[in-house]
């Protein structure tokens, strides 16, 4: 008995080996398909969004993400869809998007993809009025960096919840993403506070200039984005006057605008470079003020930091136009 009980006992042990071998096999199979296959895509519906996702995002790549709208394209007002992004929505779980009417496209999207998870970015913020399209608000919100860092938590929000919908991944690969997305928000937000803080800075060395200087806290701004930042600030926006792309403005604007400069002693027109400065130019030369250009912060390099970046020069501009040292 005992000499065909060994062998058995032998073929036995090998089963159990192969089949633990082969199962291990299998695991780690399946461990390079939660990389490839269940990586999280992210797009975001322009660059403002994007730079949020980039400072997001871990490190191994895990989440990935991707803008629909190349780097230089800018806001997104009157964005047609591309193939390309049609392209990058079906690949895409989330959409991290701005909100407030910036994303005319919407439902498009949400026709064509019922399963993409969208995140409104700017969820729980009060929106400025337009000054350019009656009844409609002013979306540029990220100008404002207190308001942006409602949009960057709303976006981490986002991330983690859909992050725990995934009930493929191991719980501890959940837990590991959420941490490094919690973590990553923290740190973004603090370099967003720090931007915060010299804004502060500056209206209370504003208030210190008041009674030298006032004609320097009103202003005409040539995007509508820079409202948020004026009003940060502690400016007053006389007067919007944008642009749409190829059309001309009208002499009689300028002329209007030039009597509202006269008559209100505005000191500062907030222009930028992307939608040329030819306007603000010949106010200009016909008044007191001066042009400055700042940065809306919706083209760029693809870098984490440009937010950042664009944000400190904006105050260095704000800085000099207002005569703050
Ligand atoms: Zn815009």
């Amino acid at each position: 008995m005992k000499n065909k009980i060994i062998p058995l006992l032998g073929i036995m042990i090998v089963i159990a080996l192969s089949g633990a071998i082969i199962a291990s096999l299998i695991e780690q199979k399946n461990g390079d398909n939660v990389q490839d296959e269940h990586a999280i895509t992210v797009a975001a519906s322009f660059y403002a969004p994007y730079i949020i996702g980039l400072n997001l995002a871990d490190d191994e790549g895990i989440i990935r993400i991707e803008s629909l709208t190349a780097s230089d394209e800018g806001c997104l007002h009157d964005y047609q869809l591309t193939a390309n992004d049609m392209k990058l929505l079906s690949q895409a779980d989330i959409l991290l998007m701005n909100g407030g009417g910036m994303e005319a496209y919407l439902t498009e999207v949400t026709d064509n993809f019922p399963d993409l998870v969208i995140v409104d970015l700017s969820r729980g913020i009060t929106m400025l009025d337009s000054m350019v399209h009656e009844g409609e608000p002013n979306p540029h919100v990220w100008l404002d960096p207190r308001l942006y860092t409602v949009q960057v938590a709303n976006a981490r929000d986002g991330i983690i919840a859909y992050i725990n919908t995934l009930t493929n991944l191991s719980e501890e690969l959940r837990s590991e993403l959420e941490d490094k997305v919690y973590e990553n928000t923290e740190i973004y937000i603090s370099k967003v506070e720090a931007i915060d803080e010299e804004l502060d800075k500056l209206i209370e060395s504003l208030k210190e200039n008041e009674k030298e200087d006032e004609a320097a806290s009103k202003t005409i701004i040539f995007h509508e984005a820079f409202a948020y930042i004026a009003q940060r600030a502690g400016l007053e926006v006389a007067k919007t006057i944008e642009l749409e792309d190829e059309t001309a403005l009208s002499a009689g604007v300028i002329a209007d605008a030039v009597d509202l400069v006269k008559q209100e002693d505005i000191g500062t027109l907030f222009t930028e470079k992307q939608y040329g400065d030819d306007i603000a130019k010949r106010i200009e030369e016909e008044t007191d003020a001066k042009v400055y250009i700042i940065d809306s912060a919706v083209t760029g390099e693809k870098n984490a930091d440009a937010y950042i970046r664009a944000m400190e020069e904006n105050i260095i501009t704000l800085k000099e136009a207002l005569k703050v040292r």
